[in-house]
């Protein structure tokens, strides 16, 4: 069968996916990354039933959103970390993996897919991401965990007999694990990421100027004044918002000291939760973690001083990945270049 798959192959795009929590990623084989839109479905509210018949997804289903009034509803289907919409998420994986395949939907063989799914999903719901794959035209599907990818793809020594440690931290969740020998030695998954400091954002601003401010406006603060330690010189930004008590358009300045204390709540939990898997650690490889450090991926990696805090916390060297938002779609495309050789993992994967 091997052979047929290699002629199929010939015809149609391999692709690597990076469902994620807040950007879903494509990466073909030979092309690198070709698609990068946010995990955002638009649905008729109060239905399952994706817009423009079904293409209203991504960066079109963002759109709508600011345009259209009230009937229109966002979903992330994929928010927390599980799937709270198999319905939707197959949807949308069938939006993305059709627009990637395009040419090759037309000769009628559909793609060999690799699917980056966060490591706290259920046997059902990774299941269910495997059947919504083979739906949208997906003629082999292979589903890897998401800290394995974003090994790779950061480079580390994911299947040498040395340990590596990955911290990915995207917008639902963040994945802390251990590995060694191409296999995950030990790992969490926690609910704390990039959407809960957004949210301490909104508190703050909600509790110390009575202003409520969108989604949107917190994670803007969060990009551009956002710290998790002291890093160079101190900003400030204009936020803009509703004023609770008289309804009115405001707006105030924050500081990023500030910015920085309202984000320490949920910076304490990502850094605790680094420090309980360190500590879970066989002697062993916790011996080669001192040499070999931490590697922050996601794009909760970017958030200001986060390294030093975590640098500080567990003493060791904590190095940021070379474009963190991108590691997990690539390290998919890397296993797709060593599909046959790393297929007996991925399907061992699988089973856990
Ligand atoms: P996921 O894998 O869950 O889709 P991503 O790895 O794409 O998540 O990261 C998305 C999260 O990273 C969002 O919460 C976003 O606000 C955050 N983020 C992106 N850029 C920055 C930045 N420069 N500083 C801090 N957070 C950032
Ligand atoms: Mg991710």
């Amino acid at each position: 069968m091997a052979w047929l798959n290699r002629v199929l192959g010939f015809f149609s795009v391999d692709m690597g996916i990076d469902l994620g929590t807040c950007n879903t990623l494509v990466a073909v084989r030979g092309e690198g990354i070709v698609l990068n839109e946010p995990s955002v479905v638009a649905v008729k509210k109060g239905t399952n039933r994706v817009l423009n018949n079904g293409t209203a997804v991504g960066w079109k289903a963002k759109e709508m959103l600011g345009k259209t009034p009230g009937s229109i509803q966002a979903i992330r289907p994929l928010k927390d970390g599980v799937i709270s919409d198999f319905e939707i998420t197959e949807a949308m994986l069938k939006y993305f993996i059709q627009k990637v395949n395009g040419k090759a939907n037309f000769a009628g063989i559909g793609p060999r897919v690799v699917i980056a799914v966060p490591s706290g999903i259920t046997a059902v719901e990774k299941q269910a991401v495997e059947q919504s794959a083979m739906r949208a035209g997906a003629r082999i599907v292979y589903l890897v965990e998401e800290p394995i990818a974003a090994a790779i793809g950061a480079g580390l020594p994911f299947s040498e007999p040395t340990a590596s440690m990955i911290v990915d931290i995207g917008g639902g969740t963040t994945e802390v694990a251990i590995m060694s020998l191409a296999d995950i030695a030990t790992c969490e998954s926690l609910r704390v990421a990039g959407d809960d400091l957004d949210e301490a954002i909104m508190n703050h601003m909600k509790k110390t100027y009575n202003l409520m401010i969108g989604e949107q406006t917190a994670e803007r603060i969060k990009i551009e004044i956002g710290s998790a330690a002291p890093v160079g010189q101190e900003l400030s930004i204009e936020a803009r918002g509703r004023d609770m008590i008289s309804g009115l358009p405001r707006k105030v300045v924050v500081t990023s000291e500030e910015i920085r204390e309202a984000l320490q709540e949920p910076v304490n939990a990502i850094v605790e939760c680094c420090t309980r898997t360190l500590e879970r650690a066989e002697p062993e490889l916790a011996a080669d973690l001192v040499d070999n450090g931490i590697t922050l991926a996601g794009g909760g990696a970017l958030l200001r001083g986060l390294d030093i805090v975590l640098q500080n916390a567990t003493g060791m060297e904590v190095k940021i990945a070379d474009d963190p938002l991108t590691c997990v779609a690539r390290g998919t495309a890397v296993f797709l270049e060593n599909l046959e050789q790393w297929k007996d993992t991925l399907e061992s994967n699988l089973d856990q």
